[in-house]
């Protein structure tokens, strides 16, 4: 059964607020109330008080679509972005929420009534993972469900590989989390990769769709688990990958948003090759800036600011490797706009103010970009058998030519080669401490040389925390 994407959400929004729950608005992508967390990454997060009992609601159930970046802090998927069929840096996560009403029985049973009810998806396609002590969740799904036990599956904390299984969901490193059962579905065996659990389950065969969280405890900073006044349930399927089963695609890159961007992009930008990882890049990167920009973040040299820098300078970098000759990321605003009218009141209503600020910054980089790429060259040239580039110049990209470092490391990433993290944070330090020295005289160059006022952001316990997400 073929659905729009925003069919989708409009049908999930129905089907919760049919079983009692509030429709609430998407918020900020700027957490506003919370300093420990960089963007919005969930749909928790806006209800994150209420879990810890600090707050109260008219309602104990809730309904949402939430905008969410994850471009930093705990959750980061910048650098799967072109990589997976499945990972954005903005994207829409739908929810449904229980603040001390139901628990573990309805939570799995509203799940999976959507998916196998209300989209018809084919039972035999679905797998289930359960934290690996959680008898209950275990028997619910095969006893309660029928979910045969060849297809549940038992998964614990993970501290590992970054995109690897883990049934333990936190927000951040203190505040509400528990453990979780998750949907997985199988696209099918003639794609790589393994279920949740196997040594092959970060191929894109066995995509995770819903993850639904059991809220029981309050990570503390020291790592304590004070338990919750109630228990309660927080869920987040991403509409976009719903959206590719409901579609009939693999990829999220593939489902009817993303296909608009692309060809528009491809227009702009003046290829023909839709199917070229860098559209797929801009796409993507539209998306998150775009609705950051929307949201009140502007690009700047710290904090939030810098993440969308990093992330605009990579949008332009991959839309010059496409032979763009001109200004073009601004451009693709207007059909993003068009495409999730729905829910981009804010973007539409900023349209020409998001435009301007993506224009001059693609400008302003735009003049250091290609002398930059020309030094890289010459480096990579020169390289050998280095695996490599050295931090002295990831670190000049960084200071004369604005390329963050994350920026040097997906343009070398595709030929097998690296940076040094360590020796650019050396760098790094240096130049702080020359700036401390000149501070010391009186005046702060640092300060001086801040472009734009800053959206406050304290979440990082340490100074060297922050600079790893340069
Ligand atoms: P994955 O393991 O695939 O990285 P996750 O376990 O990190 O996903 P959760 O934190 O459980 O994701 O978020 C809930 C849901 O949000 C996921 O099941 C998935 O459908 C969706 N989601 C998470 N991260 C992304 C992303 N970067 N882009 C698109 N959808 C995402
Ligand atoms: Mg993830
Ligand atoms: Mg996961
Ligand atoms: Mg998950």
């Amino acid at each position: 059964m073929y659905m729009s994407t925003s069919e989708i959400r409009r049908a999930f929004l129905e089907y919760f607020r049919s079983q009692g729950h509030q429709v609430v608005s998407s918020s900020s992508l700027v957490p506003h109330n919370d300093p420990t967390l960089l963007f919005t990454n969930a749909g928790m997060n806006q209800f994150k008080d209420v879990f810890l009992g600090g707050d109260k609601r008219a309602y104990s159930r809730a309904t949402t679509a939430q905008r969410c970046v994850r471009a930093g802090g705990k959750h980061n998927d910048l650098e799967n972005v072109g990589y997976t069929a499945r990972h954005h840096t903005f994207f829409e996560m739908l929810g449904n929420f229980s603040f001390g009403d139901y628990f573990k029985h309805d939570a799995i049973k509203f799940a999976w009534g959507f998916l196998t009810e209300a989209l018809q998806l084919p039972k035999e396609r679905l797998l289930v993972t359960v934290y690996a002590t959680d008898d209950e969740a275990y028997d619910i799904w095969a006893k309660e469900v029928g979910v045969p036990t060849d297809r549940i599956v038992r998964i614990g904390d993970n501290k590992g590989a970054p995109y690897a299984s883990d049934n333990f969901w936190a927000m951040g490193d203190t505040g509400p989390c528990g453990p979780c059962t998750e949907i997985f579905y199988d696209h099918g065996d003639h794609i790589w990769g393994g279920p949740p659990g196997s040594a092959e389950e970060d191929g894109d065969r066995f995509i995770e769709i819903w993850n639904v969280v059991f809220m029981q405890f309050n990570r503390q900073a020291d790592g304590t688990m004070e338990p919750l006044p109630r228990p309660s349930v927080d869920t987040g399927m991403g509409l976009e990958r719903i959206s590719a089963i409901m579609q009939g695609v693999h990829s999220n890159y593939e489902i009817d948003i993303f296909q608009a961007l692309i060809k528009k992009a491809a227009e702009i930008v003046g290829t023909t090759d839709l199917s070229n990882q860098s559209l797929r890049v801009i796409a993507d990167h539209i998306r998150s800036c775009a609705f950051l920009i929307a949201d009140g973040v502007m690009p700047s040299n710290e904090g939030r600011g810098y993440v969308l820098r990093r992330i605009i300078r990579r949008a332009v970098r991959h839309g010059r490797k496409l032979g763009a000759k001109e200004v073009f990321f601004y451009k693709l605003v207007a059909e993003l706009a068009a495409q999730m009218k729905d829910v981009a009141e804010e973007l539409i209503a900023q349209q020409s103010q998001v435009e301007r600020v993506l224009r001059i910054e693609e400008e302003q980089f735009v003049r250091t970009l290609d002398r930059g790429l020309l030094l890289l060259e010459d480096v990579l040239n020169e390289l050998g058998d280095a695996k490599e580039i050295p931090g002295d110049v990831v670190f000049k990209l960084y200071d004369t030519y604005g390329f963050p470092a994350d920026l040097t490391a997906d343009v070398v990433r595709d030929r097998g080669i690296g940076i040094d993290e360590a020796g650019f944070q050396v760098e790094m330090e240096k130049q702080r401490a020359r700036a401390k020295e000149a501070s010391s005289f009186g005046v702060n160059y640092n300060e001086m040389l801040k472009l734009d006022v800053e959206t406050p952001f304290i979440g990082y316990k340490s100074l060297s925390e922050q600079t790893r997400i340069l």
